[in-house]
């Protein structure tokens, strides 16, 4: 009977320790002065204008194949997001290409995807590196990191005076909001955003069934590019003046493999 209940209780420990270590450790965003719901709507509006701006100039989903998959991809990855945030539930997801020579993709809070043709022609992506290019994205707006940012920006507008005491958001203007949308696109993240949405992506890709170690690979790839472009006197690609790529980035990915490898493995097809 010892021996029996000793069993159980080495089981019984084996099972917790394997739970926790299997996916990652990440942090949610703390500062988050907006309403998540606010967010959403303001993001969404930002959103909307810009591919209607895109489709104004005929430049809107262009390539059919490319946009199949990548919302073939998206599809993929979206059953998982909950795990990281539970209002990704309600989310309306929305995934378009534009045609573009920038080497840039983003996803704004509420799920709003946008790639451009030009990450994916430039880098020659696999589905596999699509699908942790995605999953990054997706790991900002699910940890809120856009959120925390245009909370930010709207702190330094009004003033933190103001905020804390009026605390009033109904009396933050449509305009201000818009502004700190388009900031919370278009700013560097910090490196621990950086570090956790590269995480959360690689989980995301992993339990979809893609190799998570095409992560450490896509910023082979761009640092490649980077080195390229700067030889020849050019502009660094837009994705890595809002992603900062650190010398640790793909030690931190490599690290945290082994917490996501089993997933894949159990996931792929
Ligand atoms: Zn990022």
């Amino acid at each position: 009977m010892k021996y029996f209940l000793l069993a159980l209780l080495v089981v019984t420990l084996n099972v917790s320790a394997e739970k926790s270590r299997e996916g990652v450790e990440v942090q949610k965003s703390r500062l988050l002065l907006l309403p998540a719901s606010t967010v959403e709507r303001s993001a969404s509006q930002q959103y909307g204008q810009l591919m209607r701006a895109a489709s104004d100039k005929g430049l809107l989903n262009r390539d059919p194949e490319q946009v199949n998959r990548l919302r073939r991809i998206a599809r993929e990855l979206v059953p998982h997001a909950a795990r990281f945030n539970k209002d990704a539930e309600k989310w309306r997801w929305e995934v378009n290409l534009i045609s573009s020579k920038s080497v840039n993709a983003f996803c704004m809070p509420g799920g709003k995807i946008a790639f451009f043709t030009g990450i994916l022609d430039t880098l020659q992506l696999t589905d596999d590196e699509v699908a942790t290019i995605m999953g990054h994205e997706i790991g900002h707006a699910l940890l809120e990191h856009g959120r925390a940012r245009m909370s930010e920006q709207v702190l330094k507008n009004v003033g933190i005076s103001v905020a804390a005491a009026v605390f009033n958001l109904g009396q933050i203007s449509a305009e201000l909001l818009n502004q700190a949308a388009n900031l919370a696109v278009s700013l560097p993240y910090a490196r621990l955003h950086e570090t956790d949405a590269d995480l959360v992506g690689m989980e995301l890709a992993a339990r979809a069934g893609h190799d998570p170690r095409a992560a450490a690979e896509v910023w082979r790839k761009m640092s490649r590019l980077a080195q390229a472009v700067a030889k020849g006197g050019g502009q660094p690609p837009q994705f890595l003046s809002t992603h900062p790529s650190h010398e640790s980035r793909i030690r931190d990915i490599e690290a945290n493999l082994p917490r996501v490898l089993p997933l894949y493995t159990k996931a792929k097809p």
